[in-house]
């Protein structure tokens, strides 16, 4: 496998202390200031091999912090998936049954398929449905830069922008295999306040990903005034790159089993020019198909047939 050769430079943290949480759904905890403002939630490990949205969480509750406004939840998601991860074999534990993020649509939530990761989804559904606004943590299979996925509607867009970081916001209309939780009912629907984003911080198990789901955290916490700002101030670095909007326009499906970047890309690399060869599905090139062409998440090696190889995105002014 590609990914294997990408160190673990981070420890999963033993979560069995937030088992019980105060919720009645294991592993959820929501404190309460008792003041009006939102309920945001911080979501981790959707997918089981992706650490650093754990480790944020397990920080935050070992550090006793608390809403000052509003209600703050903190969710580890897939436990089942995330229980399984093994340093020796960090990819093996995305999911149990099946990719958690897929599942966020409601003919799937209410249908009658079983799974580990249903169950749990069916679980975890009323919860999500009580919140007003959602950072869903994660991490990628490759050593992209981090990018925000702030969904199709300008509501999520608008909030990306106003954390400010991560610099790459990725506009996209979700998955053809199944819907996310970030896209999930009133999160996409515009007439809606309630919103949600998905950050993508790293490589799953590069030390730097914590750092990203850390400044992320404290940005979204800070802009919905759930916490307090001299305390957020002090987490978050203000220096940072002005952000870069890239819509996705298109997914590229590798046709051929010997599907191949024309370069090694690791994510968020612009191929400058129109016509510019990306890749080769077999003897086909696979060309940009205007200037300024962003690759996100590109899946280098042994991707399968029928499956997304990359996904293009076009630079756009804000
Ligand atoms: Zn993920």
């Amino acid at each position: 496998m590609s990914q294997t050769h990408f160190p673990v430079e981070v420890e999963a943290p033993d979560i069995s202390a937030y088992r019980r949480g105060n919720t009645g759904v294991d592993y959820v905890t929501t404190f309460d200031s008792g003041t009006a403002g939102p309920h945001a939630m911080l979501s981790a490990v959707v997918h089981g091999n992706e650490l650093c949205g754990a480790i944020i969480l397990d920080w935050l509750l070992r550090a006793g912090v608390r809403p000052l406004r509003g209600r703050l939840t903190l969710a580890f998601m897939n436990v089942e998936a995330y229980q399984r991860f093994d340093p020796a074999a960090p990819s093996a534990s995305r999911f149990v049954d099946e990719d958690f993020n897929r599942l966020w649509a409601q003919d799937v939530l209410d249908g009658p398929r079983h799974s580990s990761e249903l169950r749990r989804a069916r679980a975890l559904r009323p919860l999500v449905d009580a919140i007003d606004v959602l950072l869903d943590i994660h991490s990628m299979q490759q050593a992209s830069a981090p990018l925000m996925l702030c969904g199709p509607v300008l509501k999520g867009r608008e909030l990306a922008l106003a954390l400010g970081a991560p610099v790459h916001v990725v506009v996209d209309a979700g998955h053809a295999a199944g819907k996310r939780m970030r896209d999930y009912g009133a999160f996409i629907d515009p007439a809606s306040a309630r919103n949600a984003l998905l950050v993508e911080c790293g490589q799953h198990w590069e030390r730097n990903a914590e750092r990203v789901a850390w400044q992320t955290t404290w940005r979204f916490l800070r802009h919905l005034g759930v916490v307090d700002a001299a305390l957020a101030a002090r987490q978050i670095e203000e220096s940072v790159p002005a952000q870069r909007l890239v819509r996705v326009t298109e997914a590229v499906i590798a046709s051929s089993p010997s599907f191949r970047f024309a370069k090694p890309f690791s994510g968020m690399e612009v191929v400058p020019r129109e016509g510019d060869v990306i890749a080769w599905d077999g003897d086909q090139a696979v060309r940009a198909p205007y200037d300024n062409c962003v690759l996100v998440m590109p899946v280098p090696n042994n991707v399968k047939t029928g499956l997304t190889a990359v996904r293009l995105g076009r630079l756009e002014t804000r």
